[in-house]
C-alpha cells in the first residue's frame, strides 16, 4: 500500500512535532525548513532560550513517545517567586502540590529532540529550504537555499504550514484568499538576558551567603524550582532556569515611554534603569550591559485570522495561525496541541482535505482565540498584580 503524503513548510517546535505523529502513523512525510539542520550548525542564536511548558504541551510529547527523552532537560517550576524592589521574595505555589506544576525547557534541545524523534519515524526534513512563492494553479511550491539557488517542488496535493508567526505560506494563501488577518501590536517589546550558573559568577561581588551555596557547590544562584519574576507596574523581568544552573532572563517593557526601550539607549541608562529596578539581579547579571547591546529586541503581538485554510490545499497551525503574546506560557503548548489535534484528523480519514482542514479550524480556533485574550490578561496579571498580595502584607505589618 503507498504511504499517503504530507508536506509541512516549518521544521519548528510545531512543525517538528506534527512531522512526527504524522509519520509514526505511516505518512509519508517531506518537512521543507528555512534554517540549518541545528544538530550540526548548532542552534540559532546560540544562546540558552528556554520555555515554560505545561501539561498542554506535555501531552503532545506523550502522544510522540518523547516524554523520557524531554525529562532530564526539564525544570520544574512550582510556582512564581516575586522579587519585590526591596529584594524580598515570595513564592506563590501554582497548585496543591508537586502534581500541579510547569516546566522549563531549553528551547534548541527540545527542537533537535523533536527533529531526530521526526527523522527516527521516517520523516525527511530538507534544511536550508525556505518557502518563497507558491503557484496555486499549478501546484508548485518554491523554496530557496542560503547561495540563492531555488528548488520547485511539484509533489504535494496539500500544503501544512508550521513556519511561524512571519509564515510565508500564510502570505501565499493570502494573495489567494482572503484570511481575514490582523495583527494586533502590544506596544511592548522583550530582550533576553542571563544569570549565569553560580560557579560562573564572580565571588568577589556576590553576597555572602551565595559565596558559600557556591563554595558548597551549589549551581544556581537563585531559587531553581521556580519561575522568577520582578513586577514593576507597568513592565516587568521574569528569569526560567536551564538544567545546568544558569537562567533566561527577559524584560518586558513598552517600546517607547519613561521607562521604555527608546529610553535605553546607553549603558548608563541601562545600568541606571536596572540597578533602581532590578537591583537584586544585578550582581547576579555580570554580563547584562553587553547582553543588552548585542541581543535583540524583540516585539511583541497578536495575529488573529479568521480563517486557517484554503480550501483543501493549505493550512496554518502553531505561531502561523495564532501568534500570541508570551505572558501565559502557552504559545507553544497550545500549537502542540494544534499538532495533536490535526494528526488525529488527518489520520482518521484524509479523504477530503478540506473538510479535515475547516474541522480543524472549527475544532482549534476557539481554543486559540480564548488563550490569545488569557495571555493579553496575564502579562497586567503578572506586572500589576502579582505583587499585590506581597504589598498588603507588607503594609499590614508595617501598621501592626
Ligand atoms: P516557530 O517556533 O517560529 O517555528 C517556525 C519554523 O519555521 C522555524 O524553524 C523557522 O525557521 C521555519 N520557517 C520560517 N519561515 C520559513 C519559510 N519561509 N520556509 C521554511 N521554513 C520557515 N510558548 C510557550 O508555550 N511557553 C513559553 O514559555 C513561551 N515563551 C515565549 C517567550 C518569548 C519571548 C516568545 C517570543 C515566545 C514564547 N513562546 C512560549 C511562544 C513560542 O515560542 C511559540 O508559540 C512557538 O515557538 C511556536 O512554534 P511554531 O513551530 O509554530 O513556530
Amino acid at each position: 500500500m503507498s504511504r499517503k503524503a504530507i508536506t509541512i513548510v516549518g521544521a519548528g517546535l510545531v512543525g517538528s512535532l506534527l512531522a512526527t505523529l504524522l509519520a509514526q502513523r505511516g505518512f509519508a512525510v517531506t518537512v521543507h525548513e528555512r534554517r540549518p539542520d541545528p544538530r550540526k550548525a548548532g542552534f540559532v542564536g546560540g544562546r540558552s532560550i528556554n520555555l515554560a511548558l505545561a501539561e498542554r504541551g506535555w501531552h503532545g510529547l506523550r502522544v510522540a513517545g518523547l516524554t523520557e527523552a524531554m525529562r532530564p532537560i526539564a525544570v520544574m517550576m512550582r510556582g512564581r517567586m516575586v522579587h519585590d524592589v526591596h529584594g524580598n521574595t515570595n513564592l506563590q505555589r501554582y497548585g496543591r502540590d508537586d502534581s500541579e506544576v510547569i516546566w522549563s525547557v531549553n528551547r534548541g534541545q527540545l527542537n533537535m529532540t523533536l527533529l531526530s524523534a521526526a527523522e527516527a519515524a521516517g520523516a525527511k526534513i530538507h534544511f536550508d529550504q525556505r518557502l518563497t512563492t507558491v503557484d496555486w494553479d499549478n501546484s508548485r511550491a518554491v523554496f530557496s537555499d542560503e547561495a540563492g539557488l531555488s528548488h520547485t517542488s511539484t509533489d504535494w496535493t496539500t500544503l501544512i504550514g508550521a513556519d511561524g508567526a512571519g509564515s510565508a505560506l500564510r502570505q501565499a494563501m493570502a494573495a489567494r484568499t482572503d484570511l481575514g488577518e490582523r495583527f494586533e501590536p502590544l506596544g511592548h517589546a522583550y530582550k533576553e538576558l542571563e544569570i549565569p550558573p553560580l560557579a560562573d559568577l564572580p565571588a568577589a561581588t556576590l553576597p555572602e551567603a551565595l559565596r558559600q551555596a557556591r563554595a558548597r557547590g551549589d549551581r544556581f544562584a537563585i531559587e531553581p524550582n521556580a519561575l522568577h519574576i520582578w513586577p514593576r507596574g507597568g513592565y516587568m523581568c521574569i528569569a526560567l532556569p536551564n538544567a545546568e544552573g544558569s537562567f533566561t532572563v527577559t524584560l518586558f517593557l513598552p517600546t517607547a515611554g519613561n521607562p521604555g526601550f527608546d529610553q535605553l539607549t546607553s549603558r548608563d541608562a541601562v545600568r541606571a534603569f536596572f540597578e533602581r529596578e532590578f537591583a537584586d539581579a544585578v550582581p547576579l547579571m555580570p554580563g547584562y550591559l553587553d547582553d543588552f547591546a548585542s541581543n535583540p529586541t524583540g516585539m511583541l503581538g497578536t495575529l488573529y485570522l479568521d480563517r486557517w485554510h484554503l480550501d483543501g490545499r493549505a493550512v496554518l497551525l502553531g505561531d502561523a495561525a495564532h501568534a500570541i503574546v508570551p505572558f501565559h506560557g502557552q504559545g507553544m503548548n497550545c500549537g502542540f496541541e494544534d499538532a495533536v489535534e490535526l494528526a488525529d484528523l488527518i489520520s482518521a480519514d484524509f479523504s477530503d482535505p478540506a473538510a479535515v482542514f475547516a474541522q480543524f479550524q472549527a475544532r482549534r480556533k476557539p481554543n486559540a482565540d480564548a488563550i490569545a485574550a488569557m495571555a493579553l490578561d496575564n502579562y497586567i496579571e503578572m506586572r500589576d498584580r502579582v505583587d499585590d498580595a506581597d504589598y498588603l502584607l507588607m503594609r499590614a505589618l508595617e501598621r501592626a
